[in-house]
């Protein structure tokens, strides 16, 4: 068993931007987490092995209190071996790092700090809605390390409306010069139903060009690679030995298992399952007995399709001969017959095809052209 994931769906504010799956109403909170410790309860059976990995997502886990934690720790530990974690994840937002969570969640074990840090750059924070401000974003390193956190990665966005070149530039300088392990950096998208949909349909903000957002990611391909980290997937970077476990083993296809309101799961072979999205539906559901979950089995071009998929944006590229004969062959095809442009931002050896890191951003275009039919 790779990992296992647990999603806490609260959030201190609505982020403009996000389309996750939260509430910022704290009164289901003591209900969901009771039913997710009921879930992690029911769901035992379904790891064999130790895990290998824990990671708290959301929303936003670093909203917890002590006594809801506490319970967390307390079901996973009654239901699995949890001698073997080597990587303990949490999501945690620069204005929740007092010194009493910190010290808290280094107690529990967990061992490695995901911050969203997003930009240091008060007026881009203000027009994301982020709970933070630019001081908490430059302290909350040094406020983690003083705690006794070893192991920090920083999320980063580009594609910021407003934001100029100099600016993205000034970002990413401040994010090495932190000296994080590992950074993570995603393009602003304007998801419909978000508030920054609202403001660009009334014509407040505007969208990036694709020829600035090109610039951007290459600007922080070129800087965090001359700073010493490694562009192991499109949207993430690790100095050597300190690439992020949990997700890796989401890319290499092996199972994880998730908790909560709208986390999925995987065997690690053919059947993936989501559970709902809902809050209330989900509390009901779990405390009665009920579907809370619903799955699918992959088929064979379905896990080839994924393997190309997550390959691709990966820097190892993906493994020919993994898949099927009859898929490499597909597949083979399928590159012989790219147009020029694409072929040029792929590279290949004997067993394995990737796309070299500068062209990342037309990976979707070549998935497309690559993919098999199914
Ligand atoms: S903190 Fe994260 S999950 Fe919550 S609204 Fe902001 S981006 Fe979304």
């Amino acid at each position: 068993m790779a990992g296992i994931y647990i999603h806490i769906p609260f959030c201190k504010q609505a982020c403009s931007y996000c389309d996750f799956h939260f509430s910022t109403n704290q009164k289901l909170r003591k209900p969901v987490i009771d039913a997710l410790c009921l879930e992690i309860e029911m769901r035992q059976s379904e790891i064999c092995e130790p895990p290998s990995t824990l990671y708290f997502g959301g929303g936003s886990p670093s909203i917890l209190d002590s006594q809801q934690l506490n319970q967390i720790f307390r079901s996973l530990s009654n239901a699995f071996d949890l001698s073997e974690l080597k990587e303990v994840t949490l999501e945690s937002n620069p204005d929740d790092h007092s010194d009493e969570k910190l010290a808290l969640w280094k107690s529990l074990g967990i061992n490695r700090l995901s911050i969203g840090i997003q930009s240091f750059i008060d007026r881009d924070l203000k027009l994301m809605n982020r709970a933070h401000n630019a001081q908490d974003a430059q302290l909350c390193v040094q406020k983690a390390r003083d705690a006794g956190f070893e192991k920090v990665t920083l999320d980063l966005i580009y594609g910021i409306p407003n934001q100029t070149s100099v600016e993205w530039r000034s970002n990413i300088q401040r994010a090495i010069d932190l000296n994080p392990q590992h950074i993570s950096a995603y393009c602003l998208t304007v998801e419909e139903k978000t508030a920054l949909h609202h403001q660009l349909v009334k014509g407040e903000i505007s969208e990036k060009d694709d020829e600035i957002i090109e610039q951007e990611y290459l600007t922080l391909h070129h800087m965090l690679s001359k700073a010493g980290y490694e562009h192991y997937e499109i949207s993430n970077f690790g100095k050597p030995a300190h690439l992020a476990s949990h997700n890796a083993n989401y890319w290499k296809g092996l199972a994880y298992i998730g908790f909560g309101p709208s986390a999925h799961s995987f065997d690690g072979a053919q059947k993936r399952s989501w559970n709902i999205s809902n809050n209330a539906q989900y509390i009901k559901a779990v405390n009665s007995g009920g579907q809370f979950l619903d799955e699918e089995t992959l088929s064979a071009e379905d896990r080839s399709n994924e393997q190309i998929m997550t390959g691709l944006r990966r820097s190892k590229g993906f493994d020919l001969e993994q898949l099927p004969k009859e898929h490499a062959l597909w597949v083979q095809q399928n590159i012989n017959k790219l147009d020029d442009q694409l072929k040029a931002c792929i590279w290949q050896n004997e067993r394995h095809v990737g796309i070299h890191p500068e062209n990342w951003l037309l990976a979707d275009a070549v998935i497309r052209e690559i993919m098999i039919d199914s």
